[in-house]
């Protein structure tokens, strides 16, 4: 990836980020703190999808930042993958909310926000073009797969995402937060063995690839060497 290639990404990934700003497609629009447009590296291998923000995203604009976001975070780094060597998002980019007549409380996104969302998807799908999508959560997973996609029955398998790209679903970790004891156990046994299906792919893809091109670079000392 030459340094233009991956400057040229990350403008188009800032523009899309302030169009996302001013959108007022939906309700939620009105109602969100901040837009949570995604992060991490526009050129990233693999990508990760969630359902939406909630409360800690949409106060800091930021996805996978609550207790979800720090367990999310040590999922990715036990397979060898820091939180800013991924691109990380959600379905839809504000937060959806409820108001219980105390205060605004999370929910999934519903169809027509996920609709009119989609577009910012795809586009964010298409600048990062990652080996490799993780859909977090049936929400996310439906959004590719389609309605009749079982989180519980069809987790841990390849599918055939946007583009052409491998696309396999897990558990969310806000769903893995909920659980105790054996449940917990369980749960958290079926995640991992997924995300060791993710590393052997993303080793997999990387061994079946062309070799990488000779790059020039320049020392400390101003030689040229290769590398
Ligand atoms: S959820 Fe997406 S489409 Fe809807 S208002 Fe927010 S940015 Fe716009």
């Amino acid at each position: 990836m030459s340094v233009a290639e991956r400057a040229a990404r990350e403008q188009r990934m800032a523009n899309a980020g302030a169009l996302v700003e001013r959108c007022r497609k939906c309700a939620i629009g009105s109602t969100r703190l901040n837009s949570v447009y995604g992060e991490g590296d526009a050129c990233a291998d693999l990508m990760v999808i969630g359902e939406g923000p909630g409360e800690t995203e949409d106060k800091l604009g930021r996805p996978f930042v609550g207790r979800a976001g720090e367990l999310l975070d040590r999922m990715l780094l036990a397979i060898g993958l820091p939180r800013d060597s991924v691109f990380i998002c959600n379905t839809v980019k504000c937060r959806p909310t409820f108001d219980d007549g105390v205060k605004l409380r999370n929910r999934a996104p519903d169809p027509a926000e996920m609709t009119n969302c989609r577009p910012y998807l795809d586009e964010q799908i298409e600048i990062v073009n990652p080996s490799i999508i993780l859909a977090l959560g049936a929400p996310a997973a439906k959004s590719f797969l389609g309605p009749a996609f079982s989180i519980s029955k069809q987790r841990g398998r390849w599918f055939e995402g946007p583009r052409g790209i491998p696309l396999i679903a897990t558990f969310h970790p806000a769903y893995l937060l909920r659980q105790t004891g054996g449940e917990l156990t369980a749960v958290k046994r079926l995640v991992w063995d997924d995300l060791k299906a993710v590393r052997s792919k993303l080793d997999e893809l990387k061994n079946a690839g062309p070799p990488p091109p000779k790059v020039e670079q320049i020392d400390l000392f101003g030689k040229r060497v290769e590398t």
